[in-house]
């Protein structure tokens, strides 16, 4: 692996091919520079590089940050929240990517009233329909979106997913295409309340894929900051 500005730029060299094979404009794709375990000096060589967007998984985390960076940076919240760390979350993240049920999406829209806050988020899709993963089974998504879109305080910008870690590039296209599959059936069949205009799908492994099946928003960890170390 090279340096972070060099990582950055071999990943907007494939982001940028893989929109040209699926006849997208590069403008369609975010990268979200998925910055979990990596100290505060790798995310300003990042932001040195040009990023603005940013994936926390824990809120502890992505509070301090967020206090300890002050460039005005998008802030994605993409892991598991639990109830009592809702009222941090709202309050540091730029949009929530990992809704996982009704009820956590209540107590986002609480904690936003309070903060007189619209939050963005994104309800996270179970695609591989794996007993052990978070999200919400695809078959009850139609269902759960209409009920989480009832929330005054919350605007759902779209859909995430976080398939089976892929052996292969290839591995996760089928889960890919399901989701946006589901987007746009959800845009065309209820356009007087929803206005879904983000797909949060792909990772190191799969990220090209990821794009020429339609995501708007990529979560790139280990591909530009190196492998994780969780036992510093
Ligand atoms: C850690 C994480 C990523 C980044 O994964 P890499 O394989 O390191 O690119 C993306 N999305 C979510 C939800 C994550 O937890």
């Amino acid at each position: 692996m090279g340096s972070i500005k060099e990582n950055l730029e071999v990943i907007h060299k494939n982001i940028n091919e893989a929109c040209k094979r699926a006849g997208r404009d590069t403008s369609e794709v975010t990268l979200i520079s998925v910055s979990k375990t990596k100290p505060v000096s790798d995310i300003l060589e990042a932001i040195d590089a040009g990023e603005r967007n940013f994936g926390e998984n824990y809120v502890q985390e992505l509070v301090a940050k967020t206090e300890e960076i002050k460039d005005d940076l998008t802030w994605h919240m993409i892991g598991p929240l639990q109830s009592n760390k809702v009222k941090k979350a709202v309050k540091a993240a730029s949009i929530i990517h990992s809704v996982h049920s009704i009820s956590i999406a209540e107590t986002i829209n609480k904690e936003a009233a309070k903060l007189g806050k619209i939050q963005d988020i994104l309800i996270e899709i179970n695609v591989g329909s794996e007993l052990s993963k978070h999200g919400i089974d695809i078959s009850e998504a139609e269902e759960v979106t209409l009920e989480i879109a009832k929330l005054d305080n919350l605007r759902i910008r779209g859909y995430m997913c976080i398939p089976p870690i892929a052996e292969d590039k290839d591995a996760n296209r089928l889960y890919f295409r399901e989701l946006k599959q589901l987007s746009d059936k959800m845009n065309k069949d209820h356009s007087d309340i929803l206005h879904l205009d983000m797909l949060s799908m792909g990772m190191s492994s799969d990220y090209e894929t990821a794009i020429e099946e339609g995501a708007t928003h990529v979560r790139v960890g280990t591909a530009i900051f190196g492998a994780r170390n969780y036992n510093k």
